[in-house]
């Protein structure tokens, strides 16, 4: 059964060993915290990456107009006109975009629109094994507020759906583009975020960066306690369609 709030079989209190499970790939520590003497000693190996790794075809470099160097996506209370790269366009809910260095003239360091190309920096994230049942998950360490950048949903990128036990299948609506994400061998943290239909806590948004292809990022959904798992339900996102599980062992 789940319960909202923290995993009940849960010790924060206790730690045997600490493991970065991303080698140094992120710009913070995601480790994985062995609390028991019987949790296993790491996590699976898979190949820890900070990009997808496109299957069978190249992705296609989009042609668009970004912002201007005046632009709101540097500073949220500015009174400049709206970041157009933040701007959806029909229809909707339509595509956002990054800002890049391909389409716009803002700052990368104070642009707050490149949470993708920038990686997660929360301090907090970390890996703990719960159960048979239900393998690792991702935990934080402290309260996270709500719409706040979590990761990349990274793997191995089809454009054509494709099944797995990892694989996040997605389906845009309105534009009806279809792709799956697999993360079973390629991936990065977010492969451990399990599954909540009843309680999720994070949402999942479609999001172009450089390329045509789409991007998944997930994001908050409401305000997260200190020591509660993460979880999403791609199931009732309204731009997401089927699926299997992703985050099972
Ligand atoms: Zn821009
Ligand atoms: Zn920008």
């Amino acid at each position: 059964m789940e319960k909202s709030g923290k995993s009940e079989n849960h010790e924060f209190s206790d730690e045997l060993e600490r493991q970065d499970i991303s080698h140094g790939y992120e710009r913070v520590q995601i480790p994985f915290i062995r609390v028991r003497e019987d949790d296993p000693m790491s996590v699976p190996e898979f190949k820890y990456a900070t990009e997808n790794e496109y299957k069978g075809f190249k992705p296609e470099e989009m042609d668009r107009e970004g912002c201007k160097e005046d632009c709101t996506c540097q500073s949220p209370s500015s009174t400049a006109p709206p970041c157009p790269c933040t701007t959806p366009l029909s229809p909707s809910p339509g595509p956002f975009f990054e800002c890049t260095a391909l389409h716009c003239l803002c700052h990368f360091t104070t642009c707050t629109n490149r949470s993708l190309q920038k990686g997660t920096s929360l301090n907090a994230l970390q890996i703990r094994y719960i159960s048979r049942e239900k393998g690792f998950g991702v935990f934080t360490s402290s309260e996270i507020p709500t719409n706040t950048f979590i990761g990349e949903y990274i793997g191995e990128y089809h454009n054509t759906s494709s099944i797995g036990q990892y694989t996040l299948k997605i389906t845009e609506s309105g534009i009806l583009q279809q792709f799956a994400i697999d993360s079973q061998k390629v991936g990065n943290f977010t492969r451990f975020i399990n599954h909540s239909r009843l309680d999720p806590n994070l949402k999942l948004e479609i999001v172009r960066v450089f390329h045509i292809q789409p991007r998944v990022m997930l994001i908050t959904s409401r305000p997260i306690e200190a020591k509660e798992e993460l979880r999403f339900d791609y199931g009732t996102q309204e731009a997401f369609e089927d699926g299997s599980l992703p985050g099972l062992q």
